[in-house]
C-alpha cells in the first residue's frame, strides 16, 4: 500500500506520489511505528494482578525500548484501565522482543520492589 511519510495518507496502489504533498510515496510504514506493524505478532510475556504494576513494568520495558501492549480481562469500554485492582492485566511485546522482556521484568523482580 503506497505510504506518504509526510502526511501518513496511504493511497490505493499505482499512485505514486501524494497529491497533498508533492512527495514521492513509499511502500511500506517507516521503521518508527513498529506498534503499527500488522505482521508483529505479540506475545504475552506477563500477567500482572493490577494496573499499577503492569504499568511499572511497561515503562520498564519502554526505557529499554521495547515497546508493550496492555491488555485486560475487563472490556475497556466498560472498565477504564486507569482503574486498578480490576481483574489481571496481560503485558504483550512483539515476539521478538519477548525473550529480552522476560529477562528484563524476572531482573527487576529479583532485585525486589
Ligand atoms: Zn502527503
Amino acid at each position: 500500500m503506497p505510504y506518504c511519510v509526510e502526511c501518513g495518507g496511504e493511497y490505493e496502489p499505482g499512485v505514486d506520489r501524494c497529491p497533498d504533498c508533492d512527495s514521492q510515496l513509499v511502500e511500506t510504514m517507516p521503521p518508527e511505528n513498529p506498534d503499527a506493524d500488522p505482521d508483529a505478532t505479540l506475545v504475552e510475556v506477563y500477567s500482572s494482578p493490577g494496573d499499577t504494576e503492569a504499568l511499572i513494568i511497561k515503562g520498564l520495558l519502554e526505557s529499554e525500548g521495547i515497546i508493550c501492549s496492555l491488555s485486560s480481562d475487563v472490556p475497556h469500554s466498560v472498565v477504564p484501565i486507569e482503574i486498578d485492582g480490576l481483574g489481571a492485566v496481560r503485558i504483550s511485546v512483539s515476539d521478538a522482543d519477548a525473550e529480552r522482556a522476560v529477562e528484563i521484568i524476572s531482573r527487576s523482580q529479583k532485585e525486589g520492589n
